[in-house]
């Protein structure tokens, strides 16, 4: 009976486990009864279905271990099986996990298994996970109906271009599904975009110039009354001027302008982040002694403003999408 069976992975494998799930392609997962029944009232319930004493006919037995088949194959059943444990034991489960243990999320609902769907939200809640795969975290999400964490994980793929490079669980959004999400990534861009046009939102924080002396480029001299322009080239066409248009940088003039073009595409405050750094890589390199010694801690301030500008923007916007 056993020749074809094979064995599960650590740890699903110890030694003084106290049962054996075998998974509808043969692979024995040697299980601690109790983990199981806390996480779970489905495998309670089947654990304390009286076991016979000795073999009969209908159980079946290895390494002295009651053996019960189950209908999920292996892949799902590691998936289930990593929910139910201890993450001392198991590793949080990762999203190649996830998307296997939205098949068994499907069945776990019928049986009320609480326990694992809240594990299966955490884990999809999980900003690692959401930060780097956001795009297979909303196509799992929706897939599994958590209306939530879908919404979480549309948030995270404004980081990624409005058109995706192809990922694997695409296949489990339908068209509709997908023209949803480009529509609100596409409106998005759109209204963070918008914050172009006005600026009052920078002005109103800073109040006046001498509170943005970072990117004024003056500084006080006291061999003359007044203060002084710093050696940086000023914006002959300033689009994007504060206080005084024609004291405009240049080099704030191009951070705003590619920011905003960047904007459109990743409308996320890590498009900020990056430009902003970028920018202070430039003007320090430029070596400007009125400009490089406040640029990082006035760009820092800037990039936190900017931040919570486009978190109240995109927060406006709705992701129209059925579950
Ligand atoms: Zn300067």
């Amino acid at each position: 009976m056993s020749g074809d069976t094979n064995y599960a992975a650590t740890p699903f494998d110890h030694a003084k486990a106290d049962i054996i799930l075998r998974s509808s392609d043969n692979i024995n997962f040697r299980v601690f009864k109790l983990f199981l029944s806390l996480a779970s009232p489905f495998f309670e319930t089947l654990f304390d279905i009286p076991q016979p004493a000795e073999e009969s006919r209908d159980q079946e037995v290895e390494d002295g271990l009651v053996v019960i088949p189950v209908m999920e194959d292996s892949k799902t059943l590691d998936a289930l099986l990593r929910f139910c444990y201890p993450c001392t034991l198991a590793e949080d489960p990762n999203i190649e996990v996830l998307k296997d243990a939205m098949d068994i999320l499907e069945a776990a609902r019928k049986y009320s298994l609480d326990a694992i769907e809240k594990k299966a939200r955490q884990a999809i809640a999980n900003p690692k996970i959401l930060e780097a795969e956001p795009l297979r975290c909303f196509a799992i999400a929706h897939r599994g109906r958590l209306q939530e964490e879908t919404l979480l994980a549309a948030r995270y793929t404004l980081t990624q271009p409005l058109i995706p490079s192809w990922f694997q669980e695409i296949e489990l959004l339908t068209a509709t599904d997908l023209l949803s999400l480009l529509t609100y990534h596409k409106k998005c861009g759109d209204a963070v975009f918008a914050l172009k046009l006005d600026l009052s939102w920078v002005t109103s924080h800073y109040g006046s110039s001498e509170a943005c002396s970072w990117l004024s480029g003056y500084y006080y001299d006291s061999r003359s009354p007044n203060s002084r322009s710093c050696g940086c080239q000023k914006s002959s066409t300033p689009r994007c001027a504060l206080f005084n248009p024609s004291a405009t940088l240049q080099w704030w003039e191009d951070f705003m302008e590619e920011t905003f073009t960047a904007l459109r595409d990743k409308p996320c405050k890590e498009t900020v982040k990056a430009t902003a750094d970028k920018t202070v890589q430039t003007v320090k390199a430029r070596n400007c002694q009125v400009c490089s010694p406040k640029i990082t801690e006035g760009m820092r301030d800037f990039v936190d403003l900017f931040s919570r500008k486009i978190d109240e923007t995109v927060s406006q916007i709705e992701l129209e999408l059925s579950f």
